[in-house]
């Protein structure tokens, strides 16, 4: 078996590990990254395109007043104290010096408006990356030239211990089990959002509900490696839950695009039990209505009836599609506040119909059967909607009046399904706020730190609507993880 020898390993080339690995080697230490993909960068590439800070010098530029303390006091609000105060101020106070830091090593940001809808009006937090895919090669190559080692398509399989202190990592490369020996592993290889079992053991809804676009080789290979060795993993079990979609079972690649947008909209909605729910302008907030999709058990379904179906046909709409911020964003493009007409809107529902992803009835009875709701529910649902609509105003749940603008009242009636999704799993391992793995007695692992979606500390149930925070999490705890364990080794 042949063995190498470093000081550091890290486990998994994403945001969190990035962060840790270029830390730790501009503090000079012997660093091995592994990968198990043949590519860098996990979800913290692929999916994400930017991430949040406070106090940057870019918001001190824009005459932001928006401030750590203010930053810190909502997020402990929002998780009810129940993430830990001291990782969740860490985190946020490094955020801004992390923007200068990203910049120095290779992945330029930009300070932009917010990306949803709904929080236009809070302070600008969101650092959209620039350039992202030539900025992650620029890092791993300014990794490489500092002497750092990356291993891809090596994936970490086993923490190795002596004396109660880390001491190696088993790693696999091309079928074969090697050994490095090391005396610190930041894990943060992603979460395991790919490892169907342990995503169903987690789940309250049924997992078949679960749309996932997160990192599939997420495997949970780092909770489980570093649960053998007496790390807290009570705390496993928080989704990224964020937004709704249509998809299909049968056929996992249909995309249409009419559909896509309708889900983005704020028209009807209503449960398994066939009763409206919401406010379905949430829709506007992607952690909102990712949660409530989620309270829902797993899904929901949109409601339009034909005379709907015909006037988005031959009309262009006052609403903004939810996404359309987010994806001009990216473009620098100004937001059309407007969707539709959607020409083709009848096949477009019939595809989704035929993809199982939609139900066409004549009547709100047929319909009930379809969906395998109460029918007298459904109805009863529907009357109080189209009243309420009638009258202008929702006393229900209080959507906005724009919204309050189509009845369902005239068949064919449509069902439009749309499912929980959820970008990643976060949180597994107990931590404090060096980001040391800790045991169920709070005891540091020695020589074990813990990044990014692996690490437990700064979420309750659920993902905070602050935009880009998890990524934040990810990038700030990586280089905390290495701060600390670069203060070790050079005790
Ligand atoms: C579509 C999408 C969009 C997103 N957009 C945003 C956004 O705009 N802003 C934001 O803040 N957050 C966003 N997120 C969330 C954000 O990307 C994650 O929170 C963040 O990347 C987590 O960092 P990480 O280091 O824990 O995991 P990742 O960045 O996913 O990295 C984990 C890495 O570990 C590797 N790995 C897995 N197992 C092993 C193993 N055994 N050995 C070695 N390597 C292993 C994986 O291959 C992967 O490369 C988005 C996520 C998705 C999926």
């Amino acid at each position: 078996m042949m063995a190498y020898q470093t000081e550091v390993v890290v486990v998994g080339a994403g945001a969190g590990g990035m962060g840790a690995a270029l830390t730790a080697v501009d503090a000079g230490k012997q660093v091995i990254l592994l990968e198990k993909g043949n590519k860098i960068g996990g979800a913290g590439m692929f999916g994400a395109q930017g991430l949040f800070a406070v106090e940057s010098d870019q918001q001190k530029a824009a005459g932001s007043s928006f401030t750590v303390r203010d930053a810190y006091l909502e997020m402990m609000d929002y998780t009810h104290y129940r993430s830990n105060p001291n990782i969740t101020k860490a985190i946020l106070a490094k955020s801004a010096d992390t923007i200068n830091w990203l910049d120095q090593h290779g992945l330029q940001t930009e300070l932009v408006n917010n990306t949803q809808e709904v929080h236009q009006s809070r302070p600008k937090v969101y650092h959209q990356y620039i350039d992202k895919f030539a900025a992650f090669d620029r890092m791993i190559n300014y990794f490489q030239e500092k002497g750092g080692k990356l291993l891809t398509e090596t994936a970490a399989k086993k923490v190795q211990t002596k004396d109660g202190q880390v001491s190696g990592v088993e790693i696999v490369h091309d079928g074969k089990t090697e050994v490095i020996e090391c005396q610190a592993v930041i894990v943060s290889d992603g979460g395991y959002i790919g490892n169907a079992d342990m995503v169903k053991d987690t789940l309250t809804i049924d997992s078949k509900d679960l749309y996932s676009m997160g990192e599939r080789k997420a495997t949970g290979d780092g909770i489980r490696m570093l649960a053998e060795i007496g790390a807290d993993t009570s705390s496993v079990g928080t989704f990224e839950n964020h937004a709704a979609s249509v998809d299909s079972h049968d056929n996992p690649k249909w995309h249409n695009q009419t559909i896509f947008t309708l889900t983005n909209l704020p028209f009807m909605w209503v449960n398994r039990e066939g009763d409206r729910f919401v406010d379905e302008s949430v829709c506007y907030d992607f952690a909102l209505w990712g949660n409530i999709t989620y309270t829902m058990g797993g899904f929901y379904y949109f409601l339009l009836d034909q005379k709907t179906v015909d006037y988005l046909q031959n009309n262009e709409l006052d609403w903004t599609d939810s996404f359309e911020r987010t994806f001009k964003s990216l473009q620098h493009e100004a937001v059309t506040h407007k969707v539709g007409p959607f020409e083709k809107i009848d096949s477009d529902l019939q595809e989704a119909v035929d993809n199982g992803a939609a139900w066409k009835a004549e009547s709100l009875d047929e319909l009930a059967t379809k969906l395998n709701v109460p029918s007298d529910e459904l109805k009863q649902s529907v009357d109080s909607y189209n009243q309420l609509v009638e009258a202008g105003e929702d006393n229900q749940f209080y959507k906005p009046s724009k919204f309050v603008k189509f009845s369902v009242e005239q068949g064919p009636f449509y069902a439009v399904r749309a499912n929980s999704t959820s970008l990643g799993t976060i949180g597994g391992i107990r931590t404090n706020e060096k980001m040391e793995a800790l045991t169920p007695d709070n005891k540091a692992v020695s020589g074990a730190y813990v990044a990014g979606n692996n690490a437990t500390g700064m979420y309750d149930t659920s993902y905070p609507t602050m935009e880009g925070i998890s990524c934040a999490f990810a990038w700030n705890s990586g280089r905390i993880a290495a701060e600390s364990a670069v203060e070790r080794l050079n005790k």
